[in-house]
Formats: C-alpha cells, structure tokens, sequence
C-alpha cells in the first residue's frame, strides 16, 4: 500500500510564491478531495508532486513510501506510481492515442516482463467503450481535436491502464456534463482499491455525487486551511468560501489590493475604504 506524504510545501514560480506550506498525507485506499477557490494552487501542488520542472521548491518535502521523490525526475516518479490526470490535457499531434498509452505502460514494466499486445488490446477497447469514447479512438492523435470531455475521459482511460498507486484527479468533472460526470464517476469508484490513493481536485460537489471522497481540504492562498468529513462539501456547495476566510481572518481588502495591482500593473495600491 503506496504512501503519500506532502510535508510543509513552499514553491514558487518566476519569483512568485504560490503554495505557502502544504501538508498532506495520502494512503492507499483513501480518497481525499482537494476544493478550493480558483488561482489557490491546487494545480500548482499537483504538478510539483509530479515534478513538473518549472516550479522551485523552498522548503518542504514530499515522500513516497517513506523516500524523498524530490530528485527524481517527471518520469521516474511516474515509474514509482504517481499519476496526474491534467486539468489542461495538452495535444500531441503525431503520437496515435494507443502509441502513447502503449509506451507508458511499456515503460513501467520489469526488465523480465513484456507487453502481452493482444491482451493489452482488449483492455484498451474495454476500457474506451466503458468511458463511451468511440470507435476509432485509438488511432486518433493523442487529445487532437478531442473535446474538452474526451481529453477528460482519455486521461482516465489512461489512468485505468497505467493503473497508478497515487493518481491526481485535476478538475475532470470540468468539460463534463452530467452524464458523462456521472460516467466518470462511476468508472473511478470501480477502480477504487487498497492499492490506490485518490486526490480529486474540484471546485464542484458534483463531481462528488458520483465519487465519493472519505477526507476533504480546503485550500486558500496556497495553504490547506481545512480538512475534515464529506460535510465540508454541502458546506461549501451552499454557502462558498467566504464563511472560511472569515473564520481564518483572511483579508478580502487585501486580496483585491493584490488582485488589483498585478491585473492592471498599476503603482497605485488601495488603501482600506478605496472603492475598486
Ligand atoms: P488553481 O488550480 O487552484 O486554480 P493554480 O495552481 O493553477 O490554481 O494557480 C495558482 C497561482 O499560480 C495562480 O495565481 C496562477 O496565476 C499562478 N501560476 C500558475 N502557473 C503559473 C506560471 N506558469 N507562471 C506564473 N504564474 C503561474
Ligand atoms: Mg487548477
């Protein structure tokens, strides 16, 4: 059973601070949800536990399995289980949808092991018409032209195949509708098992209709703020986050100062009364 542990994550990008002292812990079997307000870093945390190299990491560390995966590069921690199903999937014209699939998987088995294609075949088929993705997907280039609830569904069809220990769910109720989030859904709560650690991230509760998540975090301003039971969920669906911020004493006067001088990149800064 994989182990996920985020320990007081400080990052950056291009000198600016986005995630202020993330702490996290993942198990197998458990399914965690990770709601917050947009631009809060939720994307940001997933990507750096991916290793996505553009970010700088300040302080903090994130192991797996008791080892630091710091160091380790996108594709070795990818080899040691972790998954992202990306937010944004990006296209990759060129690479046929099975081509890519088929490598992954390649790449993570053992030098005594190989890809049985016949049997690898059939689970791609299943698991393409299970998601409702369509004839002739596997020869379309990967995400090209897809629609944004295609490129949500590939990355889950690619995670069914990869068949993670730690998967990042970023945002696939998005592009959705209801059918299809309920699909989705569905087809996660099948793959759940003790060897799979799930992190949805959602701006939605709807998503969570279908899938149902055991711990929730909100987080804001690039910290996790608040954890707890399914509650949190019905709370935020009904009342958003303001509730928190107040609770937490976060400054909404200084957010929209924030928010105001880097839109308009203005010197001018508000002072506590100034109309926006
Ligand atoms: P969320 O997923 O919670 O909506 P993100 O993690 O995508 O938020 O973004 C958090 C903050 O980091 C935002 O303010 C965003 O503008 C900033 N950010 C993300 N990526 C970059 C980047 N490549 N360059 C500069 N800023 C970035
Ligand atoms: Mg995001």
């Amino acid at each position: 059973m994989a182990i996920l542990e985020i320990r007081n994550l400080v990052a950056s990008i291009e000198g600016q601070r986005i995630l202020n002292g993330v702490d996290l812990v993942v198990r197998g079997g458990e399914t965690h949800a990770i709601m917050g307000p947009n631009g809060t870093g939720k994307s940001t945390l997933a990507a750096i536990v991916m290793g996505h190299p553009r970010y700088r990491i300040e302080a903090g560390d994130i192991l797996l399995d008791g080892e630091s995966i710091l160091d380790l590069k996108v594709d070795q921690r990818s080899r040691k289980g972790l998954f992202l199903a990306m937010q944004n999937p990006i296209e990759v014209p060129g690479v046929t949808n099975f081509d890519f699939v088929k490598t992954a998987v390649s790449a993570r088995l053992q030098a005594d092991e190989h890809l049985r294609i016949g049997k690898f075949i059939l689970r791609f088929e299943a698991a393409a018409k299970a998601l409702n993705m369509g004839e002739g997907l596997s020869h379309r280039f990967l995400n090209q032209g897809f629609s944004g609830g295609e490129k949500k569904r590939n990355e889950i069809l690619q995670m069914s195949l990869i068949n993670p220990k730690i998967a990042f769910l970023d945002e696939i109720d998005s592009g959705l509708d209801v059918d299809a989030l309920k699909l989705v859904g569905e087809y996660v709560t099948n793959m759940k098992s003790p060897e799979l650690g799930l992190i949805l991230i959602t701006h939605y509760e709807r998503l969570l209709d279908y899938l149902t998540a055991d711990h929730v975090h909100i987080m804001i301003k690039g910290r996790i703020v608040k954890s707890g039971g399914a509650e949190l969920i019905r709370k935020i669906d009904t009342e958003g986050y303001d509730w928190l911020k107040a609770e937490l004493g976060i400054d909404e006067l200084e957010e929209q100062k924030i928010q105001y001088s880097l839109g308009s990149c203005a010197a001018k800064t508000l002072s506590p009364g100034d109309k926006l």
